[in-house]
């Protein structure tokens, strides 16, 4: 309702805000309105019959309003890209909401409660599978096959993913932490994927064989992915990554720095991360040593802690705080391996 370049607004600018006859205005017509559904009302129902069999296919003002309201979705998210680590405001709601659990706050317990009632009573399938339901099994062999190529309704639902992670959105985030340690030993859920997986091969699995093919000849030329990635690795190498301290990294490291070492710190800490707890039989790959001080000559057992790579990385940032809280630590932890020596 943008007004001509020129001319004068119907309201001259004000607003049920600003002006009392605005306001009187306002209300006089929300009064009107009240009541009125297109049983009662010919207006209502002839605007309602106006709008019949409209979608964004067909109209372009349904177009438009969708349009707007995917913006919103993706660029304009509740916190609008912020995280706790950029913004005050975002930080505080999250520190608000740190530690409250269902049995320390009655807000928490009401919303579990609802979720558990709808999650066991009102699953979207009510409990029916494919293999027990006839609907189930028509709408399962429906999508089979389909890609969010070739089905609008799939489409959508990916066109609505787009953009949400962990720290714009917190029910992933949520999902997130409850995900943290979670391993094939631990958790049962985890185990099953893992058992379904196994022997999975192009040659005998469809879903590994389309993933295959759809990979098959992706160069950074043809794929804005692979591009991007390489893009960032380029950016990220040197002076450009983030954690870059005055090259310090292309430093040697001292030669007192050995596996032999390395082996004794992580048997010192139990092959566990000492931040997260994470075991080295259930971490992708070898725990770092990682030295407190970030100084790579300085090899005293007082300045090496074994570390995950995850938590390695987060050590990287904020090096003051992570300094003194190792130090802290492995005050507490030689000391009491001392004792025992004794
Ligand atoms: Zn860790």
């Amino acid at each position: 309702m943008a007004p001509k370049k020129g001319s004068i607004p119907w309201n001259k600018g004000l607003s049920k805000e600003t002006s009392e006859v605005m306001m009187v205005i306002s209300k006089k017509v929300s009064d009107t309105l009240t009541g009125r559904t297109k049983e009662n009302n010919a207006g209502v129902l002839a605007q309602s019959l106006k709008m019949t069999g409209r979608s964004k296919e067909t109209h372009p003002g349904n177009m438009a309003q969708s349009l707007k309201i995917k913006g919103v979705k993706t660029g304009r998210s509740w916190n609008k890209g912020m995280t706790k680590l950029t913004n005050p405001i975002v930080a505080k709601i999250s520190e608000e909401l740190t530690g409250r659990t269902k049995e320390n706050h009655s807000g928490v317990k009401a919303q579990s409660e609802k979720m558990t009632g709808r999650k066991t009573g009102r699953a979207w399938n009510r409990g029916k599978t494919k293999e027990t339901n006839a609907s189930v099994k028509s709408q399962a062999d429906k999508l089979t096959g389909h890609t969010k190529e070739d089905t609008p309704y799939l489409a959508k639902i990916s066109e609505a993913l787009i953009g949400r992670n962990k720290e714009n959105e917190p029910a992933i985030a949520l999902g997130a932490l409850k995900k943290i340690g979670r391993t094939k030993e631990n958790h049962e859920g985890v185990a099953r994927g893992a058992n379904k997986k196994t022997g999975r091969t192009k040659d005998n699995h469809e879903g590994v064989a389309r993933g295959a093919a759809k990979k098959t000849g992706r160069t950074k030329e043809t794929h804005p992915y692979l591009a991007s990635m390489a893009e960032k690795r380029k950016m990220y190498r040197g002076s450009w990554h983030p954690n870059w301290i005055d090259g310090r990294s292309y430093l040697p490291y001292d030669n007192k720095f050995t596996k032999s070492l390395r082996k004794r710190i992580k048997e010192r800490d139990g092959y566990t991360c000492q931040y997260c707890g994470v075991e080295e039989c259930n971490h992708w790959r070898g725990l770092d040593v990682h030295h407190v001080d970030y100084n790579k000559f300085n090899c005293d057992d007082s300045n090496m802690i074994t570390l995950c790579n995850i938590c390695n990385i987060h050590a990287n940032k904020d090096r003051e705080y992570w300094e003194r809280f190792f130090k802290d630590k492995l005050t507490v932890k030689l000391n009491k391996v001392m004792i025992y020596e004794v």
